[in-house]
């Protein structure tokens, strides 16, 4: 059993990455798993629409311990224990397990409950890879210096301007605020990377997904011999079980690829001048320049 865990913003388009690659054989998405226990114990639904609490496949997965039971991520602590991240990543590249507040036993026991549950779903639907799409740095290098043989990580990026546009969209954030958390994210996503050494971390843009699909996910699938079979969001079962994700993506309605630009005419003047000001080298690091 291995584990594609993709790291990312939120509003980056990680939902669309992680359902093709569900489409494809031995594959399956397993959504936001990190938020297990909270969307469970929110009454949040699975994206079959049941209640996480009452959905068939979740309660067989968490067997005895119920999803409201469970502790899937240990909240984040203070300024303090962002700042120790970068040294514990250092250490993580080195091939230590480190010791300091991003692996006290709390965080251990929260890796070692998703754990648990990658190995009651691959039981059940016999796929070989499974898709992990909760996203947090901090919570991605739990798993991967607790189970570096089966965890592997996904950088997943998209042009900043798009992710500042969607999360204004979606959330009513303010530009001001939304940048801020864009760069805090970025440099977390920056910690993460290094922490599994730059050579090693697997990356894949957005924009590039949606323009060739098909070649995108051969190379993320190759290391794991499986095909690409198709690239037909269409096929899509309408009920699914993964966790969280866009709302984009909820219901059965049947979807194309497309990339969504819409960034580039809807974007107020002010705040992309604020975000070119404050996140545009960030912006070009990752390969936006246009
Ligand atoms: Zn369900």
């Amino acid at each position: 059993m291995r584990i594609l865990y993709l790291v990312g913003d939120s509003r980056s388009g990680s939902t669309l990455l992680q359902h093709l690659l569900s489409l494809q054989p031995g594959v399956h998405a397993l959504g936001e798993l990190r938020r297990l226990g909270a969307l469970a114990r929110d009454g949040e639904p699975c994206a079959c629409g049941a209640p996480l609490s009452e959905c068939d496949f979740w309660t067989e997965v968490c067997g005895e311990t119920p999803a409201q039971e469970r502790t899937t991520e240990r909240a984040p602590g203070g300024a303090a224990w962002r700042a120790l991240l970068l040294r514990e990543a250092a250490a993580i590249r080195g091939g230590l397990t480190p010791a300091g507040p991003l692996f006290r036993r709390r965080a251990h026991a929260a890796a070692a409950e998703c754990f648990r549950l990658y190995e009651a779903v691959a039981k059940k639907t016999g796929a070989k890879l499974l898709i992990d799409n909760s996203k947090e740095p901090d919570h991605f290098l739990h798993m991967y210096a607790s189970y570096p043989e089966h965890v592997a990580p996904v950088f997943h990026h998209r042009d900043g301007r798009g992710i500042l546009w969607s999360k204004m969209r979606r959330t009513g954030k303010s530009a001001s605020d939304a940048i801020q958390g864009y760069i805090w994210m970025q440099r977390l996503i920056e910690t993460a990377r290094r922490g599994v050494g730059l050579n090693r971390a697997t990356e894949l843009k957005y924009e590039d997904l949606c323009a060739d699909p098909r070649t995108e996910l051969e190379r993320l699938l190759k290391p794991y011999e499986i095909p690409v079979e198709t690239t037909d969001l269409g096929r899509l079962p309408d009920v699914r079980h993964d966790i969280g994700g866009s709302p984009t993506f909820k219901g059965s309605e049947k979807r194309d690829i497309k990339l969504d630009e819409r960034w580039r005419e809807a974007l107020p003047p002010q705040a992309l001048e604020e975000f070119e000001r404050r996140a545009g080298r960030l912006n070009r690091f990752r390969g936006y320049r246009d």
